[in-house]
């Protein structure tokens, strides 16, 4: 190796500070996010350790960011605090949980939350971005049944099969990496139950956003399960998802997904058995998909 190629991996090593301590970070930071640094590095003359700070980009402050759209974003497997692409809410706009949102949501959140205000309706974030290590958090205590299912049912003696178990948690849990929350596209609005929206103030609610949602984006990606849609998940009134940057996301996932990508918890063996993608990441209401 040439002394200036062997400056160029000191500055890399350095540049990307601690090494990656899970897989799905291993995965983000591959040899192409390796390789802008050191191409834009080589162009200029060894900097002073003072300018480091001044001279980083975003990519080099966040080696593990995930590119829109990849496998490793798709699947959740980053942290989106860290992600250059997400910002926090304003805790005006939440039941006072902190999220954070891709930023493109975001802005279209606020301009939908304000119209939203003006004719009488106030929007309450209740959920936003949940990624791959909360799902599986979630998930996993349901699988080994620390957690019940609806409060009843022991997952691992109830249903010994893992298609079955996976079935089961399906019925209100996303399996990890497979949930539109980990994208910074989807978020719940007011209330986790639908009997919230069939009367009263939550009737307003869904009537506003299923007149007016679009407008700015949001779509209803699980309507009611019938002809139209017949799987997936059951009907979430509370659920809207911001198309222009989730349509490309579903695209990608349609065309580069698969069940093996499904990886990295207890029970993942079930995903092919229970077609996770075509059922659940794609079993959406049509409308959201154009
Ligand atoms: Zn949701």
């Amino acid at each position: 190796m040439k002394p200036i190629a062997q400056l160029f991996l000191l500055l890399i090593l350095s540049a990307c500070g601690t090494p990656p301590n899970d897989e799905a970070t291993a995965t983000a930071s591959g040899p192409d996010t390796l390789a802008s640094p050191a191409a834009s590095t080589s162009l200029a003359p060894a900097p002073a350790p003072s300018e480091n700070d001044t001279l980083a980009q975003p990519e080099l402050a966040n080696p593990d960011a995930p590119k829109v759209p990849s496998v490793v974003y798709l699947t959740g497997k980053f942290d989106p605090s860290k992600h250059p692409d997400f910002v926090k809410v304003a805790a005006k706009y939440t039941d006072g949980d902190p999220y954070v949102l891709h930023q493109a949501t975001y802005a279209s959140f606020e301009q939908m939350h304000a119209a939203a205000l003006a004719d009488g309706v106030k929007l309450v974030m209740v959920s936003a971005t949940r990624n791959f290590e909360r799902q599986k958090q979630i998930w996993e205590a349901k699988w080994n049944g620390q957690r019940l299912l609806e409060g009843k049912e022991k997952a691992n003696e109830v249903y010994p099969d893992p298609a079955d178990r996976a079935r089961a948690i399906l019925r209100y849990s996303s399996m990890p990496g497979t949930s539109r929350h980990h994208w910074g596209t989807d978020i719940d609005l007011n209330d986790l139950e639908n009997s919230y929206f069939a009367e009263g103030e939550g009737k307003k609610v869904y009537d506003w956003l299923t007149a007016n949602a679009a407008t700015y984006g949001f779509c209803q990606p699980y309507t009611p399960k019938g002809a139209a849609r017949p799987n997936g998940y059951e009907e979430e009134k509370w659920h809207w998802s911001y198309l222009p940057v989730a349509t490309q996301l579903t695209d990608f996932a349609i065309a580069n997904l698969k069940d093996a990508d499904i990886s990295g918890f207890a029970g993942a063996e079930a995903a092919p058995q229970i077609g996770v993608l075509e059922n659940y990441v794609l079993g959406i209401n049509g409308a959201c998909k154009e």
